[in-house]
C-alpha cells in the first residue's frame, strides 16, 4: 500500500483519486506538508493505490536526448507578465486557438496554489509566473482525463513530478496531451507560506494586496518577486526576505525534493521549461533584460508542438543542452540536502514562521552581504563578467 513509498510520496493526491473506498486523507507533517494517510478500517487492500502512484515506479535518468532552445516571447505585454521568456504563454495560445484546455497552477491568498483548468486566453493570466510553494492537484488528474475521453487536445503545466503523476494515473500515452515540466529547484509547503504572508503583514504593520514570486518589472529578471500593500507601490521583496532566503538555500523543501529522480537531463514532459540563467554566455543578440526561457524538446511531440507554438512569435534559437544546464544546476541534479533543515523543521514546529525568520537572519548572514553585494554591482557590469566566462 501506499504506506510503502514513504518520503519519495510528492503529495501528488492521485493515490486518493483511484481509491474506489474513497479511504485515503491527508495529513499535515514537518514544515506544513501534506502526506496520505490510509484508514485501515476501510481499506480493501485492492492495491489500486499503488498502481496509480507514480512514485511507486523507477525513473531512471540518462542522457539528454532532445533538443534546446533558446526562448523570448516577441509581445512584450506576455514577456512582462512572465518569469523568463514567456513561452509558456506561446505554448498555452497554440492550444487554446484549437479550442483545447490549458492546465496550470494558479495562487490565491487564504485558498494556496492549486491546479485549475483554463479554456479561454482570460484564465491565462493567473497562470503566468511561478508560485514558489507547492501546487495542488487534488481532482486534477480526473478532469484532463475527461478532456482528453472528449477528445480536447490538452496541455498540462507542471512540475516534473506532477506531469509524471499525471502519466501515471492515466497509464497510457494520448496523441492530444502536451505535457510540460520545469526546471524545478523544489517546493515549500502551502500552509508554510500563508504564515510567511501572516508574519510579513505583522511585521510591516501593512495589509499585503499582491504578492508576486518573481517579478520582471520591480526586481528585473532574476529570483525575486515582488509585493504591494495597501500604503505603497509594487515593490521587489528584499534579498534578505526569509521565505526567498530559505527557498533559495532549498531549507525548507518537501523531503522528495532532495532526491528527485526528475532533476536531470533525462526528462519527464514532452517539453520542459526553464529560466535560460548565464545566457549572456552565448551573445545571441537577444534582449537580456526580457528574460529568455530555455526549452527543451523531449519527444518528436513536444518538438513539434514548440516549433508551432514559438517560431513566429518569439525569438527562437537551438543551442547545445550543456550551454542550457551550465548555470542551472537542477537540470542535472536535485537540491542538495542542507545540513540546516532540521533545525528549521524544528524552529517552525515550536515557533511558527516568526522562528523561521530569526533562524534565517541568524544562519544566513553571509548569503544576505552577499545578495547584497551582488545586487549592488550594476547588472551591465555582471553581464560583462559573465559573458567573458
Ligand atoms: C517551484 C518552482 C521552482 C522552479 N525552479 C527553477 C529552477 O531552479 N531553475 C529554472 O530554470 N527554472 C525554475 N522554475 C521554472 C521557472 O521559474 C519558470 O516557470 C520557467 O522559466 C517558465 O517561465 P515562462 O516565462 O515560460 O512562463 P511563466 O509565465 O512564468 O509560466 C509559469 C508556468 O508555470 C506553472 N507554475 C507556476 N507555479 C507553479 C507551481 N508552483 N507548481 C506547478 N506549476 C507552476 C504555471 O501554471 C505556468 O504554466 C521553477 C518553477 C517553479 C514553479
Ligand atoms: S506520490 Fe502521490 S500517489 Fe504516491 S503516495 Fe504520494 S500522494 Fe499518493
Ligand atoms: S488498497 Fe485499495 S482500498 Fe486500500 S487505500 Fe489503496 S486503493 Fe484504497
Ligand atoms: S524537486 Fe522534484 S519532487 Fe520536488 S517538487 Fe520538484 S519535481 Fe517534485
Amino acid at each position: 500500500m501506499i504506506g510503502s513509498i514513504g518520503p519519495a510520496c510528492t503529495g501528488c493526491g492521485a493515490c486518493i483519486a483511484s481509491c474506489p473506498k474513497s479511504c485515503i486523507s491527508m495529513e499535515e507533517r514537518e514544515l506544513g506538508h501534506m502526506y496520505p494517510v490510509v484508514d485501515e478500517q476501510m481499506c480493501v487492500g485492492c492495491g489500486a493505490c499503488l498502481r496509480a502512484c507514480h512514485a511507486a515506479r523507477p525513473f531512471e535518468q540518462g542522457a539528454f536526448e532532445g533538443r534546446a532552445f533558446a526562448v523570448q516571447a516577441i509581445d512584450r505585454e506576455i514577456l512582462e507578465d512572465s518569469s523568463s521568456g514567456g513561452a509558456f504563454s506561446l505554448l498555452a495560445a497554440e492550444v487554446l486557438l484549437a479550442n483545447g484546455v490549458v492546465y496550470g497552477s494558479r495562487w490565491k491568498r487564504g485558498e494556496g496554489a492549486s491546479h485549475v483548468r483554463v479554456t479561454a486566453p482570460g484564465g491565462l493570466d493567473a497562470l503566468r509566473r511561478s508560485k514558489y510553494v507547492q501546487s495542488d492537484t487534488t481532482g486534477i488528474f480526473g478532469l484532463v482525463k475527461g478532456d482528453l475521453a472528449a477528445g480536447a487536445d490538452v496541455l498540462f503545466v507542471g512540475t516534473p513530478c506532477q506531469v509524471a503523476a499525471l502519466k501515471a494515473f492515466l497509464g497510457s500515452d494520448s496523441e492530444n496531451l502536451v505535457t510540460v515540466d520545469l526546471v524545478c529547484h523544489g517546493v515549500p509547503s502551502s500552509a508554510f507560506f500563508e504564515d510567511y504572508l501572516l508574519w510579513f503583514e505583522k511585521k510591516t504593520g501593512k495589509s499585503l494586496i499582491e504578492y508576486n514570486s518573481r517579478d520582471k518589472v520591480a526586481a528585473g529578471w532574476s529570483y525575486l518577486g515582488s509585493y504591494r500593500t495597501e500604503a505603497g507601490p509594487r515593490s521587489a521583496l528584499p534579498v534578505d526576505d526569509p521565505y526567498v532566503l530559505t527557498f533559495n538555500q532549498s531549507a525548507t523543501f518537501r523531503r522528495c525534493c532532495y532526491a528527485c529522480p526528475y532533476a536531470g537531463a533525462r526528462r519527464v514532459g514532452d517539453i520542459t521549461l526553464g529560466d535560460f540563467w548565464g545566457v549572456e554566455r552565448l551573445h545571441l543578440g537577444v534582449d537580456l533584460d526580457g528574460g529568455v526561457s530555455v526549452a527543451l524538446a523531449n519527444s518528436k511531440k513536444g518538438l513539434n508542438f514548440l516549433n508551432r507554438a514559438c517560431a513566429n512569435s518569439a525569438f527562437f534559437k537551438e543551442v547545445r543542452f550543456d550551454d542550457a544546464a551550465r548555470s542551472n544546476a537542477n537540470l542535472t541534479r536535485p537540491s542538495s540536502l542542507p545540513s540546516e533543515r532540521e533545525e528549521f523543521a524544528d524552529a517552525y514546529a515550536a515557533g511558527g514562521f516568526p522562528a523561521v525568520a530569526s533562524l534565517a537572519a541568524r544562519r544566513y548572514k553571509k548569503e544576505i552581504l552577499k545578495s547584497r553585494f551582488k545586487r549592488a554591482v550594476p547588472t551591465s557590469i555582471k553581464r560583462l563578467v559573465k559573458g567573458a566566462v
